[in-house]
């Protein structure tokens, strides 16, 4: 099955109840037993079937053996870090999205889960960090915002070399462009909030595993941790998921006009985008990923400037997020990526005045003007 056609077609289609060609909002907390023990469905926290069409659904997405719907990104993050425990380390990619970050040195520190941030872009580096007590090497690529592109191969034979779990954080490519599973990975995990949502209308995490062994764990903390993503929000999740090859291919294209347009403005210092042939890391993106994805951050200078572009954009709404049908714009340095300290912001080049933005699926050429008059602006 093709891509399109799996975004339809794949996990549950429709309902076999009723024959509906949507499947239902199961909205219900348990079930009726046929007696004690003999069930289907016992209770939502550990299975509805709303859910479990998604779930199933992400899985099949990303070729792998069992799926994990979330209330959030950060939940599906939270889970697979427990099933960790304490003196366990995990390398992780330095410029990873600020929550993962929070996440790691704020909360689960104080469980004694211990962390190493390092530049996974170059594998070296990740060969220097690991330790007796590392169990996981957790990659974001391309990341957020300077869409730095981690080699998932070469991340998997460090794996290998330490019996490692590789887990990916796909948000940005989606499954539509990149199945880090096929490179190897044994984790995917998904801010599905952002374009497997696609709308800015749910907030929601997913996670992919590929063996029933870690389907197993991971379902014993879903259950016992109980993080899950309601029936509703799993329809929305479905609804959304079925356009995102029309949304990501629309995007796609768009976004390259506009980093034409960004290329030919001399007061844009630097833009960051894999599509870029001058990209450090366009080749290896290319070799794993069918899309170059719809974000680019680019430089105007300073964050006074980029504040005053940021307020005079029409089209580009400013707010945090991304992923969706509408441009948005933001400032990482005051947003996303505010809980991280300013010295490391300034270690991993994320300047005052870096702007980014979230390409929509609006005329590109609506967008370009936009964002002309905005620079041009005084
Ligand atoms: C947004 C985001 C998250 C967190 O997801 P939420 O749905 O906001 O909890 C994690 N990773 C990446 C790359 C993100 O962009």
């Amino acid at each position: 099955m093709k891509k399109k056609t799996q975004l339809i077609h794949g996990g549950v289609f429709g309902d076999k109840h009723t024959g509906a060609v949507s499947t239902p909002i199961y909205q219900v907390s348990t079930y009726k037993q046929d007696g004690v023990g003999n069930f289907a469905y016992e209770y939502s926290r550990t299975g509805n079937p709303t859910r479990e069409a998604l779930e199933k659904l992400i899985a099949d997405l990303e070729g792998g053996h069992r799926g994990f719907a979330f209330g959030s990104g950060m939940a599906a993050i939270a889970a697979v870090m427990n099933m960790y425990k304490a003196g366990d380390h995990i390398v992780f990619t330095d410029d990873v999205y600020g929550g993962s970050y929070r996440l790691m040195t704020k909360v689960l520190n104080r469980f004694n889960l211990d962390v190493t941030f390092v530049d996974t872009s170059n594998p070296a580096k990740v060969d220097e960090v690991i330790q007796d007590n590392t169990v996981a090497i957790y990659v974001e690529t391309p990341t957020n915002p300077l869409l730095k592109v981690t080699d998932i191969a070469e991340m998997k034979k460090l794996a290998d070399e330490y019996s490692l779990h590789l887990i990916v954080d796909n948000t940005f490519s989606t499954p539509y462009f990149q199945n880090p599973i096929e490179q190897g990975a044994d984790i995917v995990l998904h801010s599905a909030t952002k374009y497997l949502g696609g709308h800015s209308d749910v907030v929601a995490g997913l996670a992919v595993v590929n063996s029933e062994q870690l389907g197993e764990e991971l379902h014993f903390v879903q259950n016992s941790v109980g993080g899950i993503l309601g029936p509703q929000d799993s329809w929305l999740l479905i609804r959304g998921i079925k356009t995102l090859g029309l949304r990501m291919e629309q995007t796609e294209k768009n976004t390259a006009k506009i980093v034409e347009f960004l290329e030919s403005r001399e007061d844009v210092s630097k833009i960051y985008y894999p599509g870029q042939p001058s990209h450090p890391g366009h080749e290896t993106h290319k070799k794993q990923a069918s899309g170059f994805g719809g974000m680019i951050s680019f430089d105007v200078g300073s964050g006074e400037r980029a504040e005053h572009v940021l307020a005079q954009t029409r089209y580009f709404t400013l707010a945090e997020s991304l992923g969706a049908v509408e441009s948005l714009i933001s400032l990482p340095a005051k947003m996303t990526h505010a809980s991280i300290p300013a010295d490391r912001r300034a270690e991993l080049g994320i300047t005052d005045g870096l702007i980014r933005v979230s390409i929509g699926i609006e005329d590109a050429d609506d967008l370009i003007e936009d964002l002309k008059q905005a620079l041009d602006s005084k």
